[in-house]
């Protein structure tokens, strides 16, 4: 018999009112792009509407269960800012939150349903397979008498518990993205919810956990389009009501491929070690299946919070474009304050730059408006630690109008100009060429090409010499000039 007072308590506790949404990932290590975009739209539709943002592990599936993988979902969440308000973590009036601490309670319900008339008890050998290739038309124990199975599950009989499906008449459904969605009872088998070993599967502990837990709208990826039927008969069998369904189209690689970590696609750790900030993936990620009113883009989480509307979540799948993100992601570079901007560059400046005496701080500065991802910046700064050895051939510069006795001329004669500022500064430095070249008569260039080559060895690099002179410090740079001299001379 179904421990009815057990359900009453149970239903008593569930918290009704406003709107309750749930992530329910399945810890596999990483963070899909695609899952990701799952745990924001259900975040953003709570936080839209003031409502509850919960997280359960669904780790049911013992077999794939990976260390530590429940770390990186908590790890994801908090570093993207979509804060949770139960869970396994922070508890709340529904805990467990964990599905594999919840196994006491499917158990229960799942009698309680074949009191109700929509499920049996099957005791058939083949009852072992799960995978719905079962044909329900067929299974005797479905018309076995309620007290005859009863007695035969007392006797210690091995069984599983299977889902009573009317075999006729249609199961319509209600998707906010896709509409409604018919389907003949017909087509559906009698899943299994309950397995030899007591425990559910993984369809009925999902529609048990978001009843139990008071979800409002199940938000999820579209691959469960088609458990919904099924998962409604239970709603309806078990006289709850059916929460809103939300089910977002896949996140593809190109046309006809949706993205796959086995297929090298990147997961959300992926792009933030590709130097991409968590703050530009996740305003990507938002429109990859959802599109504000307007032209506008740039979408911090909060202003999302304020705009996102469910009804313009798309039905077609989105292209996952890195070059957008890419561009998402200088954009977001752009807009952050230099102390910001300093803080994260700081890592993969001190990649490249190990001489403590030069600071990070000054050299983000150089690369705040000349990067588009983290990761450009180590390779851009290749000349600070040491000089590198160069060509003479890079005092030759059409545009600055230099050839190497210019540049020779030039240096001699900035080098005591250096040594002698009162004050190693960028106002100091620069008036200290661009004085020079006033009083030569000639363009800032003539004096500044010459500089910087000298001191960076380098055709191209971030910033001019101005900045370089001041990253390196009056010493190193005079030394650079000296060395610069020395080569020039050299040749002469
Ligand atoms: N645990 C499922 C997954 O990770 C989620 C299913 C759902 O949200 O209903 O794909």
């Amino acid at each position: 018999m179904a421990d009815l007072k057990w359900i009453e308590e149970q239903e008593a506790r569930i918290p009704r009112g406003g709107v309750r949404t749930r992530f329910a990932p399945s810890p596999t290590g990483y963070m899909h792009v695609g899952n990701l975009r799952t745990a924001l739209y259900t975040w953003l539709i709570a936080r839209h509407s003031g409502g509850k943002f919960i997280l359960r592990i669904e780790d049911t599936d013992r077999g794939r269960l990976v260390e530590g993988a429940v770390d990186v979902i908590y790890r994801t969440l908090a570093e993207c800012g979509l804060d949770h308000d139960e869970g396994p973590d922070v508890g709340g009036p529904v805990a467990p939150y964990i599905q594999s601490e919840r196994q006491g309670f499917y158990l229960k319900y799942a009698e309680w349903l074949v009191e109700r008339g929509h499920a049996y008890y099957c005791f058939c050998e083949k009852s072992e397979d799960e995978s719905g290739s079962f044909e329900h038309t067929e299974d005797p124990c479905r018309s076995l008498d309620p007290q005859e199975a009863l007695r035969r599950v007392r006797s210690g009989e091995a069984y599983v518990i299977r889902q009573r499906i009317p075999r006729e008449g249609v199961t319509v459904f209600h998707d906010e993205i896709f509409g409604d969605i018919s389907v003949e009872n017909c087509e559906l088998d009698d899943q299994v919810l309950i397995k030899r070993d007591g425990l559910p599967t993984y369809n009925f502990a999902n529609v048990v956990d978001d009843h139990m837990m008071g979800i409002t709208h199940v938000v999820r990826g579209s691959e469960y389009l088609s458990s919904a039927p099924k998962y409604n008969l239970l709603y309806e069998g078990f006289g709850w009501e059916i929460p809103k369904y939300v089910h977002c189209s896949p996140v593809m690689r190109d046309q006809h491929n949706k993205m796959s970590k086995r297929h090298g696609d990147p997961s959300y750790e992926d792009l933030i070690a590709e130097g991409y900030l968590t703050e530009a993936v996740l305003n990507y990620v938002a429109l990859l299946g959802w599109s504000p009113e307007g032209e506008r883009e740039i979408y911090s989480l909060g202003e999302l919070a304020q705009e996102f509307d469910i009804s313009r979540i798309s039905k077609s799948p989105a292209i996952f474009d890195i070059e957008k993100l890419t561009h998402f992601n200088s954009e977001y570079i752009r807009a952050m304050s230099p102390e910001d901007f300093a803080r994260v560059a700081e890592p993969y400046i001190r990649q490249a730059v190990k001489n403590p005496a030069l600071d990070a701080a000054l050299i983000a500065q150089i690369l705040q408006a000349r990067c588009e991802k983290l990761t450009d910046i180590p390779e851009k700064l290749d000349f600070l630690d040491a000089l590198p050895d160069y060509d003479t051939e890079l005092y030759v510069h059409k545009k600055s109008k230099t050839d190497k006795p210019g540049c020779l001329d030039v240096l001699r004669r900035i080098l005591p100009v250096f040594t002698s500022l009162a004050a190693w500064d960028a106002e100091s430095i620069m008036a200290a060429m661009t004085d020079m070249a006033a009083a030569d008569g000639v363009k800032n260039a003539k004096v500044m090409w010459p500089v910087r080559i000298a001191i960076s060895g380098k055709a191209v690099t971030p910033g001019g010499a101005v900045e370089i002179a001041r990253i390196l410090g009056r010493e190193e740079t005079c030394a650079r000039i000296t060395q610069g001299i020395a080569k020039l001379a050299a040749e002469a």
